[in-house]
């Protein structure tokens, strides 16, 4: 396996996405995010140096970051991957040439359904190893962002935990580098998850408070400038405490539901 990490039009402080290139007869290329043409062409180099009889594109998910360079990989003759529900998704940028299942294998990599980040988000577990390649489930490089409706709280924990209990050697994130202590990265980042669900309950707890309310009183410890995205991520934290019955939506404002 070889990492290119290609420059991309990704989220700060990241700059880059991890584009892997899997197999040897046939080469998997994992999320060919670039749009600059010098990293177009280091990418195409990459790909000629290993020879490869045939080649296929393989998407853990549809953000740009991760699939801009997707279609001129597929006018060049190579196929394109990726789960049922993303191809749906990029229907219009991208013609994903066969669609992926939970469970599938594909040239020694089992396809892990892993929805949460994005709809139609796969992981890719190599079957001989057990190392993960988690697209943007996880990042040793930023925050992963959780932004309704493409992203769901409640999904994403739920993958997290599915993702634990595979006991990957390592993980291979697409923005940094990798994470080798797999079980304490994803319990922290649970943890940290669920200790601002914690505070945004405690908040609409004393009163009924709008999505940017919320953002104002819990992430004061978060930049100004990144409220926006910490406002998507409130919004499914909430999505998901209204999903378990804990808070109520009139339209405008959120508030705790009380219990006993
Ligand atoms: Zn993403």
């Amino acid at each position: 396996m070889r990492t290119l990490p290609l420059r991309s039009p990704t989220l700060p402080p990241a700059t880059h996405t991890n584009c892997y290139l899997l197999g040897h007869s046939r080469l998997l290329v994992v999320d060919p995010g670039c749009v600059d043409l010098d990293e177009q062409q280091r990418l195409l180099a990459a790909i000629d140096g290993l020879h490869p009889e045939r080649a296929a594109v393989v998407l853990t998910h549809r953000h740009r970051d991760h699939i801009a360079f997707a279609r001129g990989l597929a006018e060049r003759g190579l196929e394109v991957y990726a789960h049922r529900e993303c191809a749906r998704l990029i229907a219009n940028e991208v013609n994903v040439t066969a669609t992926l299942e939970d469970g599938e294998v594909l040239d020694g990599f089992e396809v892990i359904h892993t929805p949460g980040h994005a709809r139609g988000h796969i992981c890719l577990r190599q079957q001989q190893t057990g190392a993960l390649l988690c697209g943007d489930l996880m990042a040793s490089v930023g925050t992963v962002v959780i932004n309704p409706p493409d992203g769901d709280m409640g999904d994403y924990l739920e993958s997290l935990r599915r993702i634990r209990s595979l006991s990957a050697p390592v993980i291979f994130p697409a923005h940094g580098p990798p994470i080798e202590d797999v079980v304490s990265h994803i319990d922290a980042t649970i943890a940290h998850r669920l200790s601002r669900e914690l505070q945004i309950l405690a908040a609409v707890a004393r009163e009924g408070l709008s999505s940017f309310d919320v953002v104002e009183r819990v992430y004061t410890d978060v930049p100004r400038h990144l409220w926006p995205l910490a406002e998507g991520s409130v919004r499914a934290h909430l999505a998901k405490l209204i999903d378990e019955g804990r808070v109520s939506f009139d339209g405008r404002r959120y508030r705790a539901i009380e219990v006993g």
